[in-house]
């Protein structure tokens, strides 16, 4: 066993909307955080805590196709609601998590839920873009929903919280979401002065985002809403809850191919991305009204 050190603590980069329904701040491939260098996870947009006013109309990002990859949504405040071009819909709760495999193509919209969108209320989501190897980017679409009820939970010693294991593994108790390469993302919630331990191969590539509250990560204090990029110098380290806090813990195999990408096509040569585009603009991702 040896000690996986900080690479860095990354404050929250200025956010831009994505539509009009989410403000997000980009924490890769932004900050300088390269697709490469967190690969498989190549994209993490992070919208921070935000109240939304009332709205009839409910505010989002319309119709807009991916391929090639994975779309993870972590809905921890507020709704969202999707649709895609293969009829599938459906709703991500308080709780809730949506693992998209986009991989050959898919043509999707994604919204405030109505009734939230009606009411209006804080929206606190994440959402995370996980590469898929040149083997499976041609694979047929599926969705994952991971409810509330269905998350698999691991407790914490001493009634000190949770970990809720999204996708891989943690001290034994498996992950909701199958996943195509080796990878964890745990949810960990726990109350103020919880030590969880975390262990994974050396060259996983491995970062933490604090949703809520405040920790220390080896010891170095990391406040709400940044970023901690994981050195590979290691397997283990600690995460110790200052307060009641929620982290976001990503570590996977990278990823060892070639990544093209342009908007949301993630492929791994630039004619796969041409060809990409050419299939959005024949309609081959399916038809969706706005
Ligand atoms: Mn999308």
């Amino acid at each position: 066993m040896k000690t996986r050190s900080i690479e860095r603590i990354i404050a929250p980069p200025a956010p831009h909307m994505v539509g009009n329904g989410f403000r997000v701040h980009n924490f890769i491939p932004g900050s300088g955080v390269t697709m490469r260098r967190m690969s498989p996870f190549i994209l993490l947009d992070y919208n921070a805590p935000i109240a939304f006013s009332p709205s009839e109309t409910p505010r989002g990002v319309g119709v807009h196709p991916h391929k090639g990859f994975e779309t993870v949504t972590i809905a921890y405040k507020g709704r969202v609601a999707h649709h895609d071009s293969s009829g599938a819909g459906g709703v991500i709760g308080e709780g809730e998590v949506q693992w998209m495999t986009a991989a050959s193509g898919v043509l999707h919209k994604e919204y405030h839920e109505e009734s939230f969108s009606r009411a209006g209320g804080d929206f606190h989501v994440v959402q995370l873009w996980v590469n898929l190897p040149a083997k499976d980017k041609k694979s047929a679409p599926k969705y994952q929903a991971i409810t509330k009820d269905a998350m698999p939970r691991h407790a914490l010693a001493n009634g000190l919280g949770q970990v809720e294991v999204i996708a891989g593994e943690y001290a034994g108790t498996k992950g909701g979401a199958s996943t195509f390469t080796p990878l964890d993302l745990l949810n960990v919630r726990a109350k103020a002065g919880a030590e969880v331990a975390l262990h994974r191969p050396a060259n996983w590539h491995t970062a933490l985002l604090v949703i809520e509250g405040q920790v220390e990560v080896n010891g170095n204090a990391v406040p709400t809403d940044h970023f901690v990029l994981m050195a590979n110098d290691g397997t283990d380290f600690t995460v110790k809850a200052t307060t009641d806090a929620v982290v976001l813990v990503m570590s996977g195999e990278p990823i060892e191919e070639p990544i093209a990408a342009y908007g949301p096509f993630v492929m791994n040569t630039h004619d796969e991305i041409q060809e990409a585009m050419d299939e959005f603009a024949r309609g081959r991702f399916g038809v969706l009204e706005d």
